[in-house]
């Protein structure tokens, strides 16, 4: 959508080739990435003939979310590198695209507090959340019973507790419907990204976890639903494809023309649910508990699951033990204050390094 969209910056975090293949593209007055060798590096490729400014780290990232007053702020970077950039742009009042739900798994309740007194609209990229937001817009909030999350169950919907013990990294980062990065893909073979789903979908829609259902549904074709107090129920579907609830967040309260496929139900055949395995998944239920616990503890839920599923890829751990490690960490912080954004940000950093020390005594 040439025509309609301005980039006004961009950040990344090390692929300095393709930020600088996109600063060709689009001319950005500002551009951010990770660190110092990265800047140095996309100067190099870049030659000087550019007017893009170049920024660095937390600062920069910051300045992308909120220099120039942007209309909209697409937020897409994975964990809670983003924390403080997206609250900034909260807090500016700028509708955001939310692509990163570790911000609000983390800092939901101080990002929706930031949210009602500045205005900003949060448009859900995720796309069971995207689902849902379009769904609701058929009814009142009151007249909302629950909302309903698909999770397509992951590679190992359906295997034992024995099976899962064998689990590798490579067999764990081939998800059956969607692309994406290594840390969400990860998540979505424990069911933990659901569990972060559950939380997101509390603070986006503001109703508390009772009514936020989770179904199993293979095929991801249906994103999620709304069941209404009448007992109707409204779903949305699509393909599996991440460009739809882009668009969708770009574009509300319009819809465009697109030239993507279209949904072929005929050739999907059959749409399959089914209730999740939570014995051999628990961090559905850790999700759950964690958002009950409230305070920080679901910045300690990321924490330490984000230091288990690294640890799960080099090979340390066996998959088994990431909802292990995450439960031992919930349970060693107790009840945290999240009152601030630097409260939020202790009880991460502390988090990581006891989900480290839990780490090294896990046998593997
Ligand atoms: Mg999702």
């Amino acid at each position: 959508m040439p025509g309609r969209f301005e980039v006004h910056a961009l950040s990344a975090g090390r692929n300095v080739s393709l930020l600088a293949e996109q600063i060709r593209e689009f001319h950005p007055a500002l551009v951010s990435v990770a660190q110092q060798p990265a800047a140095d590096k996309l100067k190099r490729l870049l030659g000087g003939a550019t007017k893009t400014q170049i920024e660095v780290g937390d600062t920069g990232l910051r300045l992308v979310a909120t220099a120039g007053e942007p209309d909209v702020v697409v937020a897409a970077t994975v964990g809670v590198a983003a924390l403080e950039a997206v609250y900034a742009a909260v807090q500016s009042g700028a509708r955001i695209a939310l692509a990163n739900k570790e911000t609000l798994v983390a800092a939901g309740h101080l990002i929706r507090a930031a949210a009602q007194l500045s205005g900003a609209v949060i448009l859900p990229v995720d796309s069971e959340h995207n689902a849902i937001h379009q769904c609701l817009r058929a009814g009142t909030p009151r007249e909302v019973r629950r909302l309903i999350l698909t999770a397509s169950g992951g590679p190992f919907r359906g295997w034992s507790a024995r099976q899962l013990l064998s689990v590798t990294p490579e067999a764990a980062l081939k998800h059956p419907t969607w692309s994406m990065g290594q840390r969400i893909t990860i998540d979505s073979a424990t069911l933990m990204n659901k569990g972060f789903e559950v939380i997101e979908a509390c603070h986006l829609f503001g109703l508390p976890q009772e009514r936020v259902d989770v179904v199993v549904h293979p095929q991801s074709l249906v994103h999620s639903l709304v069941e209404f107090v009448d007992g109707s129920v409204l779903a949305q579907l699509g393909p599996a494809d991440m460009q739809f609830p882009i668009q969708y967040a770009l574009t509300y309260p319009q819809r465009s023309p697109n030239q993507r496929a279209p949904l072929d139900l005929a050739a999907a055949g059959q749409l399959t649910f089914e209730a999740p395995d939570l014995a051999n998944f628990p961090c559905l239920r850790l999700a759950r508990e964690a958002l009950q616990a409230g305070g920080a503890a679901g910045a300690v839920l990321n924490a330490a699951d984000e230091v288990a599923v690294e640890a799960f890829c080099s090979g340390q751990i066996p998959f088994t033990a990431i909802p292990a490690v995450v439960e031992e960490v919930l349970q060693q912080s107790g009840t945290l204050p999240a009152g601030k954004m630097e409260e939020i940000i202790d009880a991460d950093q502390n988090a990581r390094q006891q989900a480290r020390a839990v780490l090294s005594k896990v046998p593997a």
